[in-house]
């Protein structure tokens, strides 16, 4: 088990940058995720970490040692991919013994290491049978089994759970999170999937165009957004954003939305609002759960009205997608009062509302009135 410091690690494949400038430090034991969308360079840095790409700059190192020039089968590192390398011609024993063979470990020891992960895996009634004849799910079981059984100083894996099948795949996840514990490795997990990173990780790397947007817990990232790509990109359903103009006017910093409207912001806002007479692009968020139907709580609450167009039912709620100001606006109605067709009057709590720089994306804080 191995803490993991990534330094100012660029990677250009000719004129592209894949990864820029990304400093990131991982402790011992933790279970780190990186996620973005496709293509933004997460496996990039996990072949760097793996040392099966060169970096172009910056420097990589296991428990603060640089580990240039340390041969790939030296970095003691268990690697599952999404298309799970297994030996499909042999046995499921096979495949689970392989690397401690590999490793010399003794003939009993291998038996009883072997047993035991086909155990926590529940295959040991194919152990005998050929890897060919697993299902997906046992496939994608097999391929953690054989890396985690050689504990590895560090474990990555590559949206090793995006072959499964919904229902299994949530089993897999708190099957991961199960076995991350009990042997205490570090691990690095790529995905382009939220609700895994959020569920999984100790902490999140989140990614845009090889840039770090975040790094952070799951609640602190969800709950204070550095951008709005981060604001965007966490929770599902996704943040309510309106875009629209920023202007100061007798002290008050206001966002003009099309169709007329405004909202008053204040607080750090302001402070932060470069106020040199320049037209500035802003965006307002609040997410689903927080927005509110009913009584007014408190005078600081906004007021809007939307038209409900869709009720969606999830679970006891339904989520009410309503039309306001030209855009979508996605809340909870967890009573069943909404039709579709009313308009209504809903609040958004100054305190859980988000405003950002849309230029820079940049959050300006809290907003309130
Ligand atoms: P995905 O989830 O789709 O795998 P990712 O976040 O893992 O995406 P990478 O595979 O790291 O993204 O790729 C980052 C960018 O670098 C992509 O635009 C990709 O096309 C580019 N890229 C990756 N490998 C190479 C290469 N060997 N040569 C040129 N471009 C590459």
């Amino acid at each position: 088990m191995s803490s993991i410091q990534i330094r100012n690690v660029t990677k250009r494949f000719g004129d592209f940058t894949a990864v820029d400038n990304l400093t990131l430090d991982i402790e011992e034991g933790e279970f780190a995720a990186l996620l973005g969308p496709s293509g933004c360079g997460k496996t990039t840095t996990m072949n760097m970490i793996a040392g099966i790409e060169d970096l172009t700059k910056g420097s990589i190192l296991f428990d603060e040692q640089e580990l240039s020039g340390t041969r790939i089968q030296d970095r003691n590192i268990g690697f599952v991919f999404q298309n799970y390398a297994i030996f499909t011609h042999l046995s499921v024993y096979k495949n689970l013994s392989y690397g401690l063979e590999v490793k010399k470990v003794d003939k009993g020891e291998i038996e009883r290491r072997v047993k035991a992960m086909a155990d926590r895996m529940s295959i040991t009634h194919r152990l005998d049978q050929p890897a060919a004849s697993l299902s997906v799910n046992e496939m994608q079981k097999l391929a953690i089994g054989r890396s985690a059984i050689v504990e590895p100083r560090i474990f990555l894996l590559d949206e090793p759970l995006s072959n499964l099948d919904a229902g299994f795949r949530a089993y897999m996840r708190a099957e991961l999170k199960v076995l991350q514990h009990e042997f205490g490795q570090t691990m690095i997990y790529v995905t382009h999937d939220q609700i895994e990173a959020m569920s999984l990780a100790d902490k999140i790397a989140i990614i845009d165009q090889g840039k770090l947007m975040q790094y952070g817990t799951p609640l602190d990232i969800y709950n204070s957004p550095d951008n709005r790509f981060v604001a965007n990109f966490i929770g599902s359903p996704r943040m309510n954003l309106i875009d629209g103009e920023l202007r100061e006017e007798k002290d008050q910093l206001k966002l003009m939305v099309s169709g007329g409207a405004e909202i008053k912001l204040q607080g750090q806002v302001k402070s932060e609002f470069a106020s040199d007479g320049k037209v500035q692009s802003g965006s307002f968020g609040i997410r689903p759960q927080d927005i509110y139907f009913g009584d007014q709580r408190s005078d600081s609450d906004i007021k809007m009205h939307g038209t409900v167009e869709v009720l969606e039912r999830v679970g006891p709620k339904r989520l009410a997608y309503l039309h306001v100001l030209e855009t979508m606006f996605i809340a909870f109605d967890d009573q069943d009062r909404l039709k579709v067709g009313d308009k209504v009057p809903f609040y958004l709590p100054s305190e859980k509302s988000m405003a950002f720089d849309l230029a820079s994306g940049r959050r300006l804080g809290g907003v309130a009135k």
